[in-house]
């Protein structure tokens, strides 16, 4: 049957002892554990020359949320594995990156098609402080509805230790391409709720195994108090009424931590939505989140469609007063 690779038993052990030995690379800093984030793209080039534009956008939008909070970022566009491709990627570069940087706590994996939207808001990690991973999603359609859309597997959190690699290789044997992924589909789409008939994706094997292994559960953390995966169709059309009443740091529906463009393949040829719908859509996202962003140096777009941009302030001969006033991270320190 199918395996990630050389079956490991004592990385928690092993990476306590490297840890030891290699205090250069603290798992960590500055009282923050260590948190990679992970994203990427398939090897050619976008079906659709403008989803290659979208793929940056994507990509500035995260370097930009995680240069302002210290976390560290990999672009991934290669299939480690030729058998998990496409959507499962995700879980052999997952497991790789896990083994060569034993000095990072947590793995976040983060789709193409999901953007930060919140600047400010952190990651609540001391509440994840007695579990292993971290995915938005909602008890109730998890255990009694069986939906497909219980979890969103596009954004989500591993620790980096042996549980993780343990779920790793009982999440992955749905996933090779070809008659396996086939069939494996036929079986999720007979137990989960509203499942469309294709084959296996990530999304509805971790489901299926988490409710029919339920003892995984102990140590999976189901986040829904704020959007660690945000919906998109329900949230873009409100970032106006959002600018007007509320303020980034809230990361809920006041003010999306993550807007995540389910079904819309910018990237591909065919997705569930209008690709107008979908690309307007993303742009807002892209701009109500670079809007927070340019505060620090006093523009913004002229409007979430507009990629021109207008000052909002004077130049100053006192430019540390903006700093102090506008810089996330002070915002961000108060807030956590
Ligand atoms: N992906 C990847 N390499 C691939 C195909 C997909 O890294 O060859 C990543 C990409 O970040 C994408 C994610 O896997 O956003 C999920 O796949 P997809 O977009 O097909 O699924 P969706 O997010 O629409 O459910
Ligand atoms: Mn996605």
């Amino acid at each position: 049957t199918y395996s990630l690779g050389a079956k490991i038993d004592n990385w928690d052990e092993e990476r306590k002892i490297w840890l030891s030995q290699n205090q250069d690379f603290p798992s960590v800093v500055n009282g923050k554990a260590r948190i990679l984030l992970v994203t990427g793209s398939p090897p050619g080039p976008c079906d659709n020359a403008i989803g290659d534009h979208y793929l940056l956008k994507s990509i500035k939008n995260k370097i930009d949320y995680c240069r302002i909070h210290g976390i560290e970022i990999v672009y991934n566009m290669a299939h480690l594995d030729k058998e998990l491709s496409g959507y499962w990627a995700k879980l052999p570069l997952i497991r790789r990156l896990m083994l060569s940087h034993p000095e990072v706590e947590w793995i976040w994996w983060m789709d193409s098609d999901a953007l930060f939207t919140d600047m400010v808001f952190e990651l609540p990690l001391a509440k994840y402080k007695d579990h292993n991973m971290v995915i938005h999603g909602y008890p109730d359609l998890l255990f009694n509805e069986k939906s497909w859309i219980a979890l969103n597997t596009g954004s989500f959190l591993f620790r980096n230790c042996q549980w993780s690699l343990d779920l790793l290789d009982v999440w992955a044997p749905m996933g090779p391409k070809g008659p396996v992924r086939e069939e494996a589909g036929k079986i999720l789409t007979a137990n989960l709720k509203g499942r469309p008939a294709f084959e296996a994706d990530d999304q509805s094997a971790l489901i299926y195994l988490l409710i029919t292994k339920t003892e995984w559960m102990s140590k999976v953390f189901v986040e829904n108090q704020y959007f660690l995966h945000g919906y998109w169709a329900g949230l873009v059309d409100r970032y106006e009424e959002m600018m007007e009443k509320y303020h980034p740091g809230l990361g809920d529906e006041r003010w999306p931590f993550v807007t995540h463009f389910v079904g819309c393949k910018p990237c591909g040829s065919y997705g569930d939505y209008p690709v107008q719908r979908c690309l307007s859509s993303i742009e807002r996202a892209f701009n109500f989140a670079d809007n927070q962003v340019l505060k620090l140096y006093g523009f913004r777009h002229r409007g979430l469609l507009s990629p021109k941009i207008k000052r909002i302030r004077n130049e100053t001969v006192t430019p540390l007063e903006n700093v102090d006033q506008f810089d996330i991270r002070h915002s961000a320190q108060v807030t956590t």
